[in-house]
C-alpha cells in the first residue's frame, strides 16, 4: 500500500512536471515570436532623420572622406591585381576592408550621430543601435562592379570578430540584427569609371524591447502560472483527499478487527462458561458453579462496557458535560488513589505545583475522571519498560493552569500524533502485544477538552514516552 502511495506520488510528479515544461516551452514560444515579431512605430521617423543626416555623405556625418582617402588611392594596384593574380587581389580586397573598419570603428561620431536623431526625430526613449556595411564594389575602366566586400561568401581573410551575418559590424551596441530592427538599408554608387559603391545598414531597436514584449503577452503569462497553480492546488487537495480515505478505510478495517477481537474474549468465555455449568459434575459443586456465575457475571459486564463504549463515544459528536468548580489537585489526587487500588504494578507519582494548589477549576468531574483514567490506561499500555512509571505535574503560567501527564512508555512518531486524536485510529506500530482497545479512548480525551473548550496537546519521542499536556485556561 505503501508502495502504491509512492508510486501514485511520482507518476504524478512527473506528469506534472511534464505538463510544466510542455507550458514553459509554449511560454518561450510565444515570447520568442513576439519578440521576433516587435514592431518599432518610430522607425519611420528614425530612417527619414538618419538619411536626411547622411545625405551627400556616407554612414555617419565626416564618413565619407575616411573611405575614400583609404579606397581611392587604391585603384590603380587593385586594377593590376585583378587582371593578373585574384588571390593577392583577394588578400587586397581584404586588407581594404579591415582598413575601412578601423578607420570607421574608430571614428567615434556613432554615439553622438544616434543622439542627434533622437533629438531631432523627437525619441525620449533609448535606442540599442549598430551600424553595418553590407556591400562595398569597386569599379575600374569597364563599368563592371568588382566586389571587395561580400557577405554571402564572406572573405576567411577578414577576421570573423568584425562580421557579422549582415556584413561588416562597424560599430553599436545592438547584437541581434534583424528585418525587424533594421531601421534603413542605403546604397551610394558613382556613374564613373574608377568610383566604389557602398550599401549600408543602420539598425536601432528601443532598450525597453524586452519589457514591452513581456507586457504583451503578460496575460498568456499569467493564465499559464494560474492554470500550473490551479493544478498544483487540485493535485494536492485530491491527493490529501485520498490520503484521508484510504486512512479512514484502513481505520475502520483496523476498528473492526479490533471490536471483533475485543468482544469475541469476553462472549468466548461467557460460553465455555455456560458449558461448563451444564456439566452435571459441575452442577452438584456449589463452589464451582459460584466461580463459573462469577466468570459469566464479569464478562458480562465487560461485554456491557464494550457495547456502552462503542455505542457512546461512536455516536457522538459534542460530549454533554456538566460543570462544577472544583480543586483541580484534589481531584487528581482523588482519582489516583482509586486507580493505584486498581494498578498496583506501577509507579504512578503526582507532583502538584503549591501555587496550583489552591486552584478551582469549572469542570465536569464524571468526564474528568474517565479522561484521566483513560490517559493513565494509554500511558502503561502503550510501555514495554519493567518499571512502568507515569508523572502528573500540574503547573501555573500566569492564567493558565497545565496538568501534564508524563509517561516512560513506548513513545510516538510525529506522524502518528497528527492521527491519535482521530476516531478509531490506533497506530499500528504500538500494538505488538495486541493491547486492548478500539481507538475510542483518545476521541474520547478530544471531545472531553473541546466541550471544556480547553486544549490538549502531545511531545512525544520514540522509545523515550509521551508527555500529554493539557492547558486550562482562565483558571480562578
Ligand atoms: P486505543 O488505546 O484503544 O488504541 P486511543 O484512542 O486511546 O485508542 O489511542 C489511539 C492510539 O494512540 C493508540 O492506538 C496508540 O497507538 C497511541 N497512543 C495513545 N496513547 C499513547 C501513549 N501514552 N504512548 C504511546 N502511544 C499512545
Amino acid at each position: 500500500m505503501k508502495y502504491q502511495v509512492k508510486i501514485y506520488g511520482i507518476v504524478a510528479i512527473v506528469c506534472f512536471l511534464g505538463l510544466a515544461l510542455v507550458q514553459v516551452i509554449l511560454l518561450y514560444n510565444t515570447y520568442e515570436r513576439q519578440y521576433n515579431r516587435f514592431y518599432y512605430d518610430k522607425k519611420g521617423t528614425l530612417a527619414e532623420v538618419y538619411a536626411r543626416t547622411v545625405t551627400n555623405d556616407k554612414i555617419f556625418p565626416g564618413a565619407q572622406p575616411v573611405i575614400d582617402s583609404i579606397i581611392i588611392p587604391q585603384y590603380r594596384q587593385l586594377e593590376t591585381l585583378y587582371t593578373s593574380d585574384r588571390k593577392a587581389f583577394d588578400a587586397a580586397a581584404a586588407q581594404l576592408m579591415v582598413r575601412v573598419y578601423k578607420a570607421l570603428h574608430h571614428y567615434g561620431n556613432a554615439d553622438s550621430l544616434l543622439n542627434q536623431i533622437r533629438e531631432e526625430g523627437h525619441i525620449s526613449e533609448k535606442l540599442y543601435y549598430a551600424f553595418c556595411i553590407h556591400r562595398l564594389q569597386i569599379k575600374f575602366s569597364d563599368h563592371h562592379y568588382i566586389n571587395l566586400y561580400d557577405p554571402i561568401n564572406k572573405s576567411s581573410l577578414i577576421p570573423a570578430g568584425i562580421q557579422c551575418e549582415q556584413g561588416l559590424y562597424l560599430t553599436g551596441n545592438l547584437r541581434s540584427l534583424n528585418e525587424n530592427n533594421r531601421i534603413i538599408t542605403l546604397s551610394v554608387s558613382s556613374a564613373t569609371d574608377y568610383s566604389y559603391a557602398i550599401g549600408y545598414s543602420f539598425y536601432a531597436e528601443p532598450y525597453d524591447r524586452q519589457a514591452t514584449v513581456l507586457q504583451q503577452i503578460k496575460f498568456t503569462i499569467i493564465l499559464t502560472l494560474l492554470s500550473l497553480l490551479a493544478i498544483t492546488a487540485l493535485f494536492i487537495v485530491t491527493m490529501r483527499n485520498w490520503l484521508r480515505q484510504k486512512l479512514l478505510s484502513e481505520m475502520k478495517s483496523d476498528f473492526i478487527n479490533s471490536i471483533t477481537h475485543e468482544f469475541n474474549t469476553p462472549l468466548t468465555a461467557i460460553i465455555v462458561a455456560n458449558k461448563s455449568l451444564r456439566n452435571e459434575k459441575t452442577l452438584g459443586n456449589k463452589e464451582a458453579v459460584q466461580g463459573l456465575s462469577d466468570i459469566i457475571g464479569r464478562q458480562s459486564d465487560r461485554l456491557r462496557q464494550l457495547i456502552g463504549q462503542v455505542l457512546e463515544v461512536a455516536t457522538i459528536n459534542r460530549l454533554q458535560i456538566s460543570r462544577q468548580r472544583c480543586n483541580l489537585h484534589q481531584l487528581t489526587t482523588q482519582v489516583l488513589d482509586a486507580y493505584r487500588l486498581k494498578v498496583t504494578t506501577a509507579d504512578i507519582q503526582f507532583s502538584g505545583d503549591p501555587d496550583a494548589a489552591d486552584i478551582l477549576v469549572e469542570v465536569d468531574t464524571f468526564h474528568f475522571t474517565t479522561f484521566l483514567q483513560n490517559m493513565l490506561d494509554n500511558a502503561l499500555k502503550y510501555n514495554r519498560q519493567e518499571h512502568k512509571q507515569v508523572t502528573i505535574h500540574t503547573m501555573m503560567q500566569k492564567n493558565t493552569l497545565e496538568l501534564r501527564i508524563e509517561d516512560n512508555g513506548i513513545g510516538m512518531h510525529q506522524r502518528t500524533i497528527r492521527h491519535i486524536f482521530d476516531k478509531f485510529y490506533r497506530d499500528p506500530a504500538s500494538q505488538a502485544g495486541h493491547p486492548k482497545g478500539l481507538g475510542l479512548g483518545l476521541y474520547y480525551v478530544k471531545q472531553f477538552v473541546e466541550a471544556h473548550k480547553w486544549k490538549i496537546t502531545v511531545e512525544s519521542e520514540q522509545g523515550k514516552g509521551s508527555t500529554f499536556i493539557l492547558t486550562i485556561p482562565n483558571s480562578i
